[in-house]
């Protein structure tokens, strides 16, 4: 006699969001098939790794992922950014069932077949039609491409996922459309190349609610921005094209944020050049002036990399300078870790570990007090704030110029019970390096 009992699956997801959406497609799957999710590796009956690749460390952090999966279950499936580089896994893990890579989502599913047979029920389908999230109910992630053009030295991404591949402008608002019908607030738009997207499909135009929408980067935009969410653009480069979406961004009814995460990485053009950024030779400075002239609230976030293979002093000191007149107002560091297989490693001299440290702590401080100045800004104003998760007397949200998990918080006091998705109007009182305070006056 069959198991009446459907089969489950355990899931570990790392990474960044771009593996937490291939992780959301899986699990979709695996749920329109009757698979159900179980909390723990033990007692279910297979247990899936999704790793992530892009560092030493994240990639000793997937291998210790798959060994308490190994421990507590034994039967394991990994896939992710690791699976491009499946000897890594097996010469210590031999016995994983089976290894794919990125986006090698029937690969997974048919792995998890070979184990686990899936129970054949005509009741099954029961799956929200906007699939199922990872993320709180009120934001998702929402991916426009896949790969990247570009040969940064320090990535091996374009090796683990390959070169660009964008969606049909159509596909992706459509599943816009379903989350946000499913209640979605915040859509948070990701790729690894944002500004690029199109570009290999020619900016193809397709069918969206009686018209035609071009793959192209404002095209798309503007047309999120009409679902009546708050729309968030991460990882753009600043190339010129992306002035374009400053007007939206400025206009409060357009739904794009102002908000703009672009990964500067480093500010010395030698620096630059060696990591062979793209837009590197973009005057940044003076158009990040032009945009803040056009749209004030823009928020700008960006991460940097100190200590990369040859940075000298005079190169770290212009970072520092760079910063001081950018005035971002987030800005995360890594201290460079030399990636096996990255071409930046070959290129200079490595920067010992103190000495990036040291330059690390530089940054951060200088960082710091930029975000706090430019947060003081913000005392008295009132911001709308989009609440995250609700306590007894205080609720924690996040205003427009804060993304999800990454950013800083904005806690807030409220006369009536907050609910988690809700937009508040919230006068800010105190303003802290990264956080602010205020009570919600509007509803
Ligand atoms: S833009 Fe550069 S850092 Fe980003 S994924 Fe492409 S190659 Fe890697």
């Amino acid at each position: 006699m069959t198991d009446p009992r459907p089969p489950k699956v355990s899931f570990v997801s790392l990474g960044c969001p771009k593996a937490l959406v291939d992780s959301e497609r899986i699990i979709t799957r695996l749920r329109a098939e009757g698979y159900e999710l179980a909390r723990q590796h033990q007692g279910a009956d297979l247990a899936i790794v999704n790793t992530c690749g892009f560092l030493e460390s994240a990639q000793a952090e997937s291998l210790e992922a798959i060994g308490t999966a190994l421990a507590e279950n034994g039967k394991v499936i990994v896939t992710g950014c690791m699976g491009a580089e499946p000897e890594k896994i097996t010469e210590r893990f031999p016995n994983v069932l089976a290894i794919t890579g990125p986006q090698q989502y029937e690969t997974v599913l048919a792995a998890v077949h070979r184990v686990a047979p899936p129970r054949h029920d005509p009741f099954i389908d029961l799956v929200p039609p906007e699939g199922i999230k990872l993320t709180p109910r009120h934001y998702a992630y929402l991916k426009i491409s896949e790969g990247c053009n570009n040969r940064c030295t320090f990535c091996i991404i374009p090796k683990l996922r390959g070169d660009l591949a964008s969606r049909p402008a159509a596909d992706v608002l459509r599943e816009a459309e379903r989350l946000v019908t499913a209640g979605v607030k915040e859509l948070l738009v990701i790729s690894q190349d944002t500004s690029a997207y199109g570009l290999d499909i020619k900016y193809a135009a397709s069918q969206w609610r009686e018209r035609e929408v071009r793959a192209r980067f404002l095209d798309l935009a503007r047309e999120l921005g009409t679902l009546g969410a708050w729309v968030r653009l991460h990882y753009v480069y600043p190339y010129p094209h992306v002035d374009e979406v400053i007007p939206l961004m400025a206009d409060a009814g357009s739904g794009i944020l102002p908000y703009l995460d672009i990964p500067f990485q480093h500010a010395s053009p030698d620096v630059l050049r060696r990591m062979r950024r793209p837009a590197a030779q973009e005057q940044t400075l003076g158009r990040i002036a032009r945009w803040r002239d056009i749209c004030p609230e823009l928020t700008l976030r960006s991460t940097f990399i100190v200590g990369f293979p040859g940075e000298t002093e005079d190169d770290f000191t212009r970072l520092l300078d760079w910063l001081d007149e950018a005035q971002l107002d987030r800005v995360g560091c890594f201290r460079y870790e030399p990636v096996r297989g990255a071409a930046a490693n070959d290129l200079a001299e490595l920067i010992p570990d103190d000495v990036k440290q040291e330059r690390w702590n530089r940054f951060m401080a200088r960082a710091q007090a930029i975000s706090k100045r430019r947060l003081k800004r913000k005392l008295g104003t009132r911001q709308q704030v989009i609440i995250d998760e609700v306590g007894p007397t205080v609720a924690r949200g996040r205003s427009k110029g804060d993304a999800p998990e990454i950013d800083g918080a904005v806690y807030v006091a409220s006369r009536r019970p907050l609910r988690v998705g809700e937009i508040a109007t919230v006068k800010i009182e105190r303003a802290e390096e990264y956080d602010l305070h205020g009570t919600a006056v509007g509803f």
